[in-house]
């Protein structure tokens, strides 16, 4: 079974005002993903759909207030609303193209304590896989178990993290808006080097803003989760989803230009 994360980055133009998809990337990539040749499993970013109410609301920190708490309250079901709107989108592409994209809702099933994933059934996720559906996730604002804070932002990254885990993935991508992790952040730094191989011991300089908005953690949060899987024995690679022929290429078990987390 294969997991493949398209990146917020690449499916929206992330630093919009309001939420904007990139039909031409989500084009190109629906039609790149009609070449998997095994179980898939698709998780998306939410890009602009998800990070400006989850910024606007301060969904994930602390509750200050009866009112904070109202205001917050609206702001889970703003986001929740927007980011499936996104999933809407991204599995009504797929299925043009004949994928047998299912929507899967992550507030719907998974609870977090602390922003990490405490409560997820994976039952039926498993179950529409044996079915030859190919299930699609994404970042969601879900219910935290930490009364201070009551909600959180659940990331993409995180969501493929833990599914791969627990499904046993053999294969997992990242496709970003950048051809993997370099020694600085790519877009501010021209000098910036790719680096093929990152393990734990590797020294990275992660300290540079991101160019756009994210409220998960941009680069850093996700080489923090693949360190994570990378440790439980499963190697994951981040691939530019930008640059035609990659998403292609590696679902179909080619060799794709990115950084290898193991
Ligand atoms: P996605 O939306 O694809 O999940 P993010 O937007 O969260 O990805 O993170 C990708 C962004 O991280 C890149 O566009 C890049 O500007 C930024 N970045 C910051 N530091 C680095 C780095 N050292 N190497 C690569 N990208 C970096």
């Amino acid at each position: 079974m294969m997991m493949i994360k398209l990146g917020g980055s690449a499916l929206t133009i992330k630093d919009a005002k309001s939420p904007t998809i990139d039909e031409v990337n989500l084009e190109r990539i629906a039609d790149e993903l009609t070449s998997y040749n095994q179980d898939m499993i698709i998780v998306h970013g939410a890009g602009s759909f998800g990070h400006i109410y989850a910024r606007d609301y301060e969904i994930g920190s602390e509750v200050k207030d009866v009112n904070d708490h109202l205001r917050k309250i609206e702001g889970m079901c703003i986001t929740q609303t927007s980011v499936h709107r996104l999933n809407y989108m991204v599995c009504r592409k797929l299925q043009q193209k004949g994928i047998p994209a299912v929507a899967i809702k992550p507030s719907s099933f998974i609870i977090t304590e602390n922003k990490r994933i405490a409560v997820c059934d994976t039952t039926v996720i498993k179950n529409y896989l044996e079915n030859g559906f190919v299930p699609v996730l994404y970042g969601d604002a879900v219910l935290d178990y930490n009364d201070a804070i009551k909600f959180a932002i659940l990331s993409g990254d995180q969501i493929i993290t833990y599914l791969a885990e627990e499904l046993n993935a053999d294969k997992v991508i990242l496709a970003s808006d950048v051809d993997g992790i370099y020694t600085d952040n790519p877009k501010t730094n021209p000098d910036a080097q790719l680096i093929e191989e990152v393990t734990k011991d590797t020294q990275l300089n992660l300290t540079s803003k991101n160019s756009h908005a994210d409220v998960t953690g941009g680069m850093e949060g996700k080489i923090n989760e693949l360190l994570e899987l990378a440790d439980k024995g499963i190697t994951s690679q981040i691939i530019n989803g930008e640059v035609e022929g990659n998403i292609k290429a590696a679902v179909s078990g080619s060799k794709v230009k990115g950084t290898i987390i193991k």
